[in-house]
């Protein structure tokens, strides 16, 4: 493992969205606050949205539930969850990934978001990915300022680095 400190790593930004990020969203579970996830349901192959129907799951309890996408009155559509943390935006459960650092909140819904997280922060020199130009930002363009200052950098790594040894 690298010292937090170092920053001779590039990092290309590939200009996935949050939303790439949700196909498993860790969470606390709400009945026994271990460790479940929320992943899409099978039954929902005939939508044309990848969000309309989502399960939690908690391996260690048992515990499920369901989520669909509350249809929008006198209209065929359905308001679809709006992508934000550090709550999922399903069942607006605390994710497990998630911690406090320079007095806000660090989140990340995996470990591949994680992941990318520390890519981004620790790397000295960030680009844009060539031929990823989209009409929307980037998860990490719209990272707040506070992950992005250099000056943060060591303490937001320690943060993300103390995440990954929550996961199982
Ligand atoms: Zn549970």
């Amino acid at each position: 493992m690298q010292p937090a400190g170092d920053v001779d790593e590039r990092f290309v930004d590939r200009s996935e969205r949050l939303c790439c990020f949700a196909g498993e969203i860790l969470v606390r579970c709400p009945r026994c606050d271990g460790q479940a996830s929320i992943v899409s349901d099978p039954a929902d192959k005939g939508h044309r949205h990848l969000w309309v129907r989502r399960r939690l799951v908690c391996r260690r309890c048992g515990r499920t539930a369901a989520w669909e996408a509350p249809r929008i009155p006198g209209s065929a559509g359905r308001n679809l969850p709006r992508f934000s943390g550090p709550r999922d935006p399903y069942f607006g459960l605390s994710l497990w990934l998630s911690i406090d650092c320079r007095g806000r909140v660090l989140w990340a819904y995996n470990a591949e978001h994680l992941e990318l997280l520390e890519s981004y922060v620790s790397a000295g020199l960030r680009e844009r990915g060539r031929g990823a130009r989209s009409m929307s930002m980037s998860m990490v363009e719209r990272l707040p300022k506070w992950i992005k200052d250099a000056r943060n950098r060591t303490e937001v790594v320690r943060a993300i680095r103390r995440m990954k040894t929550s996961l199982s």
